[in-house]
């Protein structure tokens, strides 16, 4: 028996105890170290399907742009994200970002690259910037779920990441908890860009969920006072728009 071998046996007996055997998703299936979901579910997580619009990323029924993308512009050139929150997905997400299960961290970067090589691919891009936490937040949480998807994006792109250069200054309630006005109201001066970067034209700004886009456009504002001139928005999950407003 390898040594690999013994040391994986040995860390499965000791991780057994706080380790689930089953499949955090279906509860169906087992699992083997150090998955924490079965292949079945994997193989089923839910992606967007092109045609997608070139600006918001959504699926779209022929042209280019959908309708919403035509009426209205945005301060980034476009938003790219894997699938839609409200499945699989999102729970997914929910397990890496509030129970620290990082273990996750393999499919859902998995997802985020797939997402670039779907959209982004090809094109020119100097840096991925992780929408960062604010100092209390990491500390509470232990970490920072856009800066580790940004790191493996990065060894699987070859795409440098430009760590701790925007960061969040301001302890701002959480966004989920609030409705859209709120959230544009509570991001107002919560980004710095740490110090100039003349090398920075054209940015990937990465995050694990893209909803009203507040967040996004907030940390865009802030970099684009400096010479940033192009900004992709990255994430794992979308929501849908709401078109009811
Ligand atoms: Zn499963
Ligand atoms: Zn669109």
């Amino acid at each position: 028996m390898s040594l690999v071998k013994i040391l994986h046996g040995g860390l499965d007996i000791i991780l057994k105890p706080i380790y689930p055997p089953f499949c955090l998703l279906c509860d169906e299936n087992t699992i083997k170290f150090p998955s924490l979901v079965c292949s079945d579910c994997i193989n089923n997580i839910p992606s967007f399907e092109p045609p997608l619009c070139s600006i918001c990323g959504l699926p779209l029924e022929g042209n280019e742009f959908c309708l919403h993308c035509e009426k209205q512009t945005e301060i980034f050139s476009r938003i790219s994200s894997y699938g839609p929150y409200n499945s699989s997905l999102g729970e997914l997400i929910r397990l890496f970002k509030f129970n620290s299960r990082t273990f996750l961290l393999n499919v859902l970067g998995e997802c985020i690259y797939k997402s670039f090589k779907r959209d982004l691919e090809g094109m020119e891009h100097d840096a991925i910037i992780p929408v960062p936490l604010h100092l209390f937040r990491y500390l509470s949480r232990g970490f920072n779920q856009s800066a580790l998807l940004s790191k493996y994006l990065s060894e699987r792109s070859g795409i440098p990441v430009a760590e701790n250069w925007l960061l969040r200054i301001k302890n701002t309630r959480q966004q989920s908890l609030l409705n859209a006005e709120e959230r544009k109201h509570n991001l107002k001066n919560a980004f710095k860009i740490k110090k100039k970067r003349t090398d920075l034209k054209k940015v990937i700004l990465v995050d694990d969920v893209y909803t009203t886009g507040s967040t996004a456009r907030a940390c865009s504002e802030e970099l684009y006072k400096e010479e940033v001139e192009e900004i992709t928005i990255l994430t794992v999950a979308r929501t849908y728009r709401d078109t009811s407003a």
